[in-house]
């Protein structure tokens, strides 16, 4: 059965660096909606630029047009074997969609839901620092507190319905890289084994 991980954490939380490491370990795609938008906006396509209108505001784009593109992005063949979502589902409505899609698409169901949690002061701290090394355009500070409110309203109660359903797992995402990949292979080889 394929395998699909939903990497969970605010924005800075490391959910980007750690999927880019277990995509290597696991055999398995990062498949980032963040970084789909973006590739999409350097090409300047009709998606990129309807996207960007709301990224530039630190505001969530379209469920339609979002669950749609990763619709389009799991029907690639390197996703049959599963995939780590990052970045998505960002709201209870795109939750439901992944369900659904997962159950239908691949007869499948979600593995496990680690939350990587980091400390609210710590994560401004890191958005800050990444701004001044990859200069993304959407981690101004107004940006990056718009994104916070984003995430606590509509992604953040993602947790206790992930939690009810028992795939959540904590990892706490305040230590060394290398650790905190540590700790997610060991659950995640404990949750599809
Ligand atoms: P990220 O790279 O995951 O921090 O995403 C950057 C921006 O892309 C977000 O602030 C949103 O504007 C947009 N975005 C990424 N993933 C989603 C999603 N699942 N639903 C809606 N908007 C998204």
């Amino acid at each position: 059965m394929a395998t699909f991980i939903v990497l969970m954490g605010a924005p800075g939380a490391g959910k980007g660096t750690q999927a880019k490491l277990l995509q290597e370990k696991l055999d398995l795609p990062q498949v980032a909606t963040g970084d789909l938008f973006r590739a999409n906006l350097k090409n300047q396509t009709e998606l990129g630029k309807l996207a960007n209108s709301y990224m530039e505001k630190g505001a969530l784009v379209p469920d339609e047009v979002t669950v749609a593109m990763l619709k389009d992005r799991l029907a690639q063949p390197d996703c049959a074997k599963g995939a780590i979502l990052d970045g998505f589902p960002r709201n209870i409505v795109q939750a439901d969609a992944l369900d659904h899609l997962l159950t239908e698409t691949f007869n499948s169901t979600i593995a496990i839901v680690p939350h990587i949690h980091v400390d609210v002061e710590v994560l401004v701290d890191r958005l800050q620092k990444r701004a001044e090394i990859e200069g993304r355009a959407d981690d101004n500070e107004a940006t990056i507190r718009h994104r916070m409110q984003v995430y606590e309203e509509a992604t953040a109660p993602l947790l206790a319905y992930y939690a009810a359903r028992g795939l959540l797992v904590e990892i706490d995402g305040d230590r060394p890289i290398e650790e905190v990949q540590a700790d997610l292979l060991q659950r995640i080889a404990q949750a599809t084994s």
